[in-house]
């Protein structure tokens, strides 16, 4: 039988659990078996209890789960290859040849890493005596298969990453509460929202909660003249019977020099119009409560696929990272959208905006 590892890695969204249980019951069903590793990369590095083999019914109940149960970490070790060595050390003593990635592109860097290095792994495990030729023959390659789970939908080559969807509905719940004491008292509120460098959280919060103002980094907003567009639009607004003034400001909202957009910056705009202006930084709860009926679904199908792709992976092919495009279930070549992601990220730091939001595109629609 094939055996499969499962972990979750980085940053927790909603979706986490529901993509384990995909991936062991679509396991099972398939004739695998499944191990769960605990903890992201340290269980790996760690084994023993923390690389557990996982029954249909350990995930019972995991579909719509926050967080994830089977823990996730930043691991220092995994970083070095003295911890990747302990990784397929303790991967062969359970005759594990195959893993599944659920992360940000972190983890998946780190997956793609692994599994290239892992034929010089495997011999050094021989030539220092950990196991002879003969043990590790099944296990010369490794399969890894990429899932991503971010609340801030912010990979390229995918539309949706799990968790992003629950997140913004956490975010509109919690703009629509503000908003109810905002009009009672007349108030301004800014909200800030999660997303690091992509603002697809804000934007979307901001055209569901219809906000009055909305600052993302891939419209990085005139150094000049934001102060004053944004004093225009509130005061319109409010002149035409509007109560209440919501801005949502994205975590890394920008100017066009690369100033970063502060909360504060916006509540001193507010208060120089004479509005009662307060702040509300929506933090962690924006990570928590059950996943949305689309992280469930899209945990599931893709939790699917992707024990599909393991157990078709072959050598020579590159590590595919499970996606969707246009409400199809797709296979991209986990490298290539890991590079596209970090692309942005460098196209938005040399100030080259209008590459960002092009190569963006697949993930960050207008
Ligand atoms: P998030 O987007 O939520 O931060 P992420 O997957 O990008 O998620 P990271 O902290 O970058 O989060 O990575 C998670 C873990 O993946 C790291 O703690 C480390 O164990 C492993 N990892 C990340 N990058 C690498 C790398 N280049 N080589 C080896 N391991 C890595």
């Amino acid at each position: 039988k094939k055996r499969i590892a499962v972990l979750t890695s980085g940053g927790d969204s909603q979706g986490m659990c529901a993509v384990v249980r995909a991936v062991v019951r679509a396991g099972i069903y398939l004739n695998c078996e499944v191990f769960g590793c605990y903890e992201g990369y340290s269980g790996l590095v760690q084994g023993g209890k923390l690389l557990k083999k996982l029954e249909w019914g350990d995930v019972r109940g995991w579909l719509s789960l926050g967080g994830t149960l089977i823990g996730t970490a930043r691991c220092k070790e995994f970083r070095e290859r003295e911890g990747r060595l302990s990784a397929a050390k303790n991967m062969i003593l359970r005759g594990i040849d195959a893993l599944v990635v659920c992360g940000g592109d972190g983890s998946l860097t780190g997956a793609d890493l692994f599994r290239s290095e892992w034929p010089d792994l495997v011999k050094e495990l021989v030539a220092n005596g950990t196991f002879t030729d003969k043990q590790v023959e099944p296990y010369r390659n490794l399969t890894i298969v990429g899932l991503v789970g971010s609340i801030d939908n912010d990979m390229a080559m995918t539309d949706h990453t799990i968790g992003a969807f629950s997140s913004l509905e956490r975010i509109c719940e919690m703009v629509d509460f503000i908003d109810s004491t905002a009009a009672s008292h007349s108030r301004a509120f800014v909200v800030e929202v999660m997303g690091r460098n992509c603002g697809w959280l804000a934007l979307m919060a901001g055209i569901c909660c219809g906000a009055d103002y909305i600052f993302i980094p891939e419209r990085p907003a005139k150094a000049e003249s934001w102060k004053q567009s944004l004093k225009e639009i509130c005061l319109r607004h409010r002149e035409k019977g509007r109560r209440k003034t919501t801005v949502i400001v994205a975590e890394g909202a920008i100017d066009d020099n690369l100033q970063k957009i502060t909360s504060e910056k916006v509540e001193e705009c507010l208060v120089e119009m004479g509005l009662d202006t307060r702040i509300t930084q929506l933090g962690h709860v924006q990570r928590g409560g059950t996943a949305v009926a689309f992280d469930r679904f899209l945990a599931t199908v893709q939790g699917v696929e992707a024990v599909k792709a393991a157990l078709e992976n072959t050598p020579s092919t590159p590590s595919p990272m499970i996606g969707i495009l246009n409400n199809r279930v797709v296979r991209m070549p986990l490298m290539e959208a890991v590079k596209l992601t970090k692309s942005v990220a460098t196209a938005i730091s040399e100030k080259r905006f209008e590459d960002a939001m092009g190569l963006r595109d697949s993930t960050f629609k207008e």
